[in-house]
């Protein structure tokens, strides 16, 4: 299978997403296309998928789309140059977004899962369309300094993405990398990320998902009921969607749709939040 193989578990994840975006880019009518997606997926990945249901992996497909256009709206209308996509895995949005000019966009990941990612991303013949670097971090440890030594500017508003990550995370490791985030971040800031509420993980509508995960080595293990308070102590402003409600349903979420913050629901919010004075 791939060239470069992960003995992080974790590491596995990522080949997963990027199955689902190259599915997504077949179609006649796709919600985004990565043309890189399939050959990033590889084996592992492409194996994976092809066991899901289409309407199985619809919550990545929206989420995907959803964050592309959070990227593109906040480098876009509000101007901010600085991107960083913490977790980024096998993510190609450097390559495959219109990113206005001067955009500098940091992907942080393991090692192997970045190698891999290079690897088959200049084999491609892949070209940047924005100013990217990468930095490998393990996630789960200070970072900052490192995202600082390779050229990340603290004093000017950023863009944070944190997509497909927190749910795999215990509770306090997710508070402390909200913390380091924060730690960086300027008035004018924002971030995104998606997370479930506790809910999900025993849910009769998610737990057979849920119980995927854990029998692929991939358990989710954070959960947040309150992302807003979360955020608000931090000194973020945020706001809560989901798959399927009129911001994230792109004509294509086949279920019915419960309200955002319905309580004693199972919910898998996208969580957008401006950092500072409004
Ligand atoms: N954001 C990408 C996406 O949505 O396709 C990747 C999501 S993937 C499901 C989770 C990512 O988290 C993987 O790329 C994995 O390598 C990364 N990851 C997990 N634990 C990590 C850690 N301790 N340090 C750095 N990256 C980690």
């Amino acid at each position: 299978m791939e060239k470069t193989k992960t003995d992080h578990l974790l590491g596995s994840t990522a080949y997963w997403t990027a199955a689902v975006r190259a599915r997504e880019s077949e179609r006649a009518v796709s919600l985004f296309n990565d043309p890189w997606a399939k050959m990033l997926a590889g084996e592992v990945g492409m194996n994976w998928i092809a066991e899901k249901t289409p309407e199985s992996v619809i919550p990545i497909v929206l989420r995907t789309r959803f964050f592309d256009d959070f990227l593109q709206h906040v480098t876009g209308e509000l101007g901010i140059k600085q991107v960083v996509l913490v977790a980024a895995g096998l993510d190609t949005r450097a390559f495959r977004l219109n990113w206005p000019q001067g955009v500098r966009l940091f992907e942080l990941d393991q090692p192997d899962v970045l190698a891999y990612k290079e690897e088959i991303l200049s084999e491609a013949g892949a070209k940047s369309a924005c100013e990217r670097q990468v930095v490998s971090a393990d996630l789960t440890l200070p970072w900052t300094d490192k995202l600082m030594a390779y050229g990340f500017d603290p004093h000017q508003p950023t863009v944070w993405l944190l997509e497909g990550f927190l749910f795999y995370l215990t509770s306090d490791i997710i508070t402390g990398l909200l913390d380091m985030v924060t730690s960086l971040a300027v008035p004018g800031s924002w971030l995104g990320f998606d997370i479930v509420n506790s809910h999900v993980l025993t849910s009769p509508l998610t737990v057979r998902w849920v119980e995927m995960q854990a029998q692929a080595g991939a358990p989710w293990l954070g959960t947040m009921d309150d992302p807003v308070a979360i955020l608000a102590e931090r000194g973020w402003k945020a706001s809560l969607t989901q798959a399927g409600a009129p911001d994230a349903h792109y004509g294509r979420w086949p279920y019915p749709v419960i309200p955002t913050t319905m309580p004693n629901m199972p919910h898998n919010w996208y969580v957008t939040a401006s950092f500072g004075p409004v």
